[in-house]
């Protein structure tokens, strides 16, 4: 069969022939996600997950402190993220003595929480692009400002990505944003709320519209627990489908339904991995059918 890229070059070459200068090609459709919820299963997925994880409420901060704060916590552990920007601080009472410090002497205050280099740099290349917009290194204005008109400004740095920007959001601003880290991006795509082929882009643009704003702060924090200790990676373990409490509304979950009173459902309450087994087994073709499984 003759994919897209030959049909598209056919297309020029013949058009080039007949004397054509463009060519229409249709676009191909865009596979929907399978399992779009309404934002009332939104709000009861939310509800199931406060009940298990809780609740939280965030206090207004520094907005400026977020964003570096953010770029300390890329690949490290949230003790060391809170040791490197508590040696930031202490080296650098203000972000301008921050920004005209020698780059060595920001390298070494934030040294424990690791890639300190590239750290350093982007923490002095993202004061100076604020100094030189601003005129001053203070973001307390974006308190006043309406959520989206936030993340128009912030997006316009260097390096600000998304993630970033919404965490700032939802973190430091208490507005609505909701932050797509991997653990989210994983889960959203098992329950089926975003295209299994979804970038981080669009599955940010995707669930801010998806999930209501009053759900974003607990929903983007109990999936990532929920992430942790239920609906894990596949080279973590894979989800543990059996005991999770938001298997009625994820897809996934549903594919791997198994019959009430059935020989699996048996095996399945005494082994929560069972469903990842019936997965394999599938994708092997060593089974058409849960109930062709035998104990
Ligand atoms: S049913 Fe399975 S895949 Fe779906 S959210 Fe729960 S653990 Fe994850």
């Amino acid at each position: 069969m003759m994919c897209l890229w030959h049909a598209k070059n056919a297309l020029a070459d013949a058009s080039r022939s007949q004397g054509f200068q463009t060519i229409a090609v249709p676009k191909l459709p865009v596979e929907p996600a399978p399992n779009i919820p309404t934002p009332s299963a939104v709000r009861h997925v939310n509800a199931l997950l406060v009940e298990r994880f809780g609740t939280r409420t965030v206090h207004k901060r520094d907005p400026l402190d977020g964003l570096i704060l953010i770029i300390l916590s890329q690949a490290t552990s949230d003790v060391n993220c809170d040791r490197a920007f508590s040696g930031l601080k202490s080296a650098f009472p203000t972000w301008r003595d921050c920004l005209d410090a020698p780059v060595v002497a920001v390298i070494d205050s934030i040294r424990s929480g690791g890639l300190a280099n590239q750290k350093a740099a982007r923490i002095q290349q993202l004061l100076r692009e604020i100094q030189d917009e601003r005129g001053d290194l203070d973001l307390g204005f974006l308190n006043d400002l309406p959520a989206r008109e936030c993340e128009a400004y912030l997006s316009k740095f260097h390096g600000v990505g998304p993630k970033t920007v919404a965490c700032v959001l939802v973190f430091f601003l208490d507005k609505p944003a909701f932050p797509v880290d991997t653990h989210v991006f994983r889960i959203c795509k098992r329950l089926g709320w975003i295209r299994p082929k979804a970038s981080p882009d669009e599955a940010h643009r995707v669930l801010h519209d998806l999930v209501p704003d009053e759900c974003k702060l607990d929903l983007h924090v109990n999936l990532i627990a929920h992430g942790r200790v239920t609906c894990r990676a596949d080279g973590n373990g894979g989800p543990k489908c059996g005991v999770c409490s938001i298997k009625a509304y994820c897809n996934f979950g549903q594919l791997l339904q198994v019959p009430e009173g059935s020989e699996a459902a048996r095996i399945s309450a005494r082994d929560p991995d069972f469903f990842v087994t019936i997965k394999a087994k599938k994708e092997l073709g060593e089974v058409e059918a849960i109930d062709q499984l035998k104990p």
